[in-house]
């Protein structure tokens, strides 16, 4: 087979892949430089809207809706914008080997694709229970959330279960906007995790009491502190119930489960140097090997705000990285100098009628401010984290744009803060003076 050549090339077709492409139309790229070799069918589109919108049972969101980069409120890059700019979009391609000595990659069909620059953007995956050995968990309607092709096997069981039983495992974001979005297709949910409360890595026992009680007012039951450890299936193979640690055995049509990601490196193992499970770069994105960078959730960078450095599994750092890396490729180039990567931590969810955001980092004594009463008309309420004296992490459900700015600023600027007191008193206030 002909092998193909590329200035650049990006491995994986996600939301950095997207966003790199139109940093690299606006800083010139060539018709025929920039190749995107994409496991998946579809040109770049932003995820999450796999759990949320895409699962309405009216008026769901479906491509050409939602490719990038509409999710930050910019021009939507249809299939045919990368044909006009002559970037070359290989879809239903997957790589499955990376020699980055010989700056080669080579696809499942046997295709080779050689480069001169590679940003790689691989993402994550989920991960399975069948990679824990759970008894039964290759049963059918046992489903997972990545891809869009993932988010049409949830779409076609919604229907072929109608009105059913949903059990959801898992308890992280991807948890709760499943089971929402599941609600409100009318199925009777139950979600299952091991944790003393939902979210944990991000919420407080405080902040997760109330998204607790608010879902199980809307009908989502909710059960602690304990796993999923096998499952029964019926004679077409579809699952029918799933069998709890602590002995509960739950009847289900469909099960989601949302237990966390692994992200995508495996390809370039022993090649290039890792960090904290992903590929380690400087604040340009830039790898240890020369010409190579690495983007979104598969890089580990340092995050000059803390002087430490992290991975993030988050949307808008996969878009803020990808242009990061662009800008520097051609910055090197021009041998100009741009500055490294100054990133403020910030992430959502959307789930009923409740929004969050949050910035900075969950760090220190944290303290719970608003009205987070789950029977409230309006709910709106935050918290503040406070380490060594200084607000460093805000979070905030229900917020105005104005509001959710005057957070970003606080986690930004990390004011001092007399005590937990007065910060608890003066609530958003605080936020806005700032
Ligand atoms: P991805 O967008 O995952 O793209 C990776 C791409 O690489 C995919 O197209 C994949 O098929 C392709 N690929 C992988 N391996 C290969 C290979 N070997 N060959 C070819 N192609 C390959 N974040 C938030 O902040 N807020 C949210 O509300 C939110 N909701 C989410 C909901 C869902 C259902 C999911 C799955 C994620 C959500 N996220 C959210 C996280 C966010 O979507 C990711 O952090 C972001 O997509 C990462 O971008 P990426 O480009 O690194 O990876």
């Amino acid at each position: 087979m002909a092998e193909k050549s590329f200035k650049y090339v990006i491995v994986g077709g996600g939301v950095s892949a997207g966003y790199a492409a139109r940093e690299f139309a606006k800083q010139g790229v060539k018709p025929g430089e920039l190749a995107i070799i994409s496991k998946e069918g579809v040109a770049p589109y932003e995820r999450p809207a796999l759990s949320k919108a895409y699962l309405f049972p009216e008026g769901a969101a479906r491509l050409p809706g939602f490719h990038t980069c509409v999710g930050s409120g910019g021009e939507r890059l249809l299939p045919e914008w990368y044909t006009e700019k002559g970037i070359n979009l290989i879809l239903n391609t997957e790589i499955v080997k990376a020699d980055l000595a010989s700056k080669t990659l080579t696809s499942a069909a046997g295709e080779t694709f050689t480069y001169k620059v590679l940003i790689i953007a691989t993402g994550s995956t989920t991960l399975k229970l069948t990679d824990f050995g759970v008894e039964g968990a290759s049963a059918k309607n046992i489903l997972y959330l990545r891809e869009i092709d993932d988010a049409d096997k949830l779409v076609e069981a919604i229907k072929a279960k109608k009105n059913g039983k949903a059990v959801v495992v898992g308890g992280g974001y991807i948890g709760l906007e499943l089971s929402a979005v599941l609600k409100i297709n009318n199925f009777d949910v139950k979600m299952v995790y091991p944790e003393p409360w939902c979210m944990p890595r991000l919420f407080t026992a405080d902040i997760a009491a109330f998204y607790e009680s608010y879902y199980e007012k809307k009908g989502v039951s909710i059960i602690k502190g304990t796993v999923a450890v096998g499952f029964t299936s019926n004679d077409s193979g579809e699952v029918k119930e799933v069998k709890l640690k602590d002995g509960r055995v739950l009847e289900a049509d469909i099960v989601v489960v949302g237990v966390g990601g692994r992200p995508l490196i495996s390809l370039f193992k022993g090649q290039v140097e890792e960090e904290k499970g992903g590929i380690k770069t400087d604040g340009f994105f830039k790898t240890s090997v020369p010409d190579v960078y690495a983007v979104g959730d598969v890089a580990t960078f340092p995050m000059k705000l803390y002087g430490d450095i992290r991975r993030v599994e988050h949307v808008d750092h996969s878009r803020k990285s990808a242009e990061q890396a662009v800008k520097a490729i051609f910055a090197s180039e021009q041998g100009k100098e741009i500055a490294d990567y100054d990133y403020l931590p910030y992430f959502y969810s959307r789930s009923f009628d409740l929004s969050w955001q949050f910035y900075g980092d969950n760090v220190g004594d944290s303290v719970i401010f608003g009205d987070h009463d789950p029977s409230s008309a309006k709910p709106k309420f935050g918290s503040y984290w406070i380490n060594n004296g200084k607000v460093v992490g805000v979070f905030l459900e229900g917020g105005a744009p104005e509001e959710n700015q005057a957070i970003a600023k606080v986690a930004k600027l990390q004011p001092p803060a007399s005590s937990l007191d007065v910060l608890a008193k003066e609530g958003l206030d605080f936020a806005s003076k700032i």
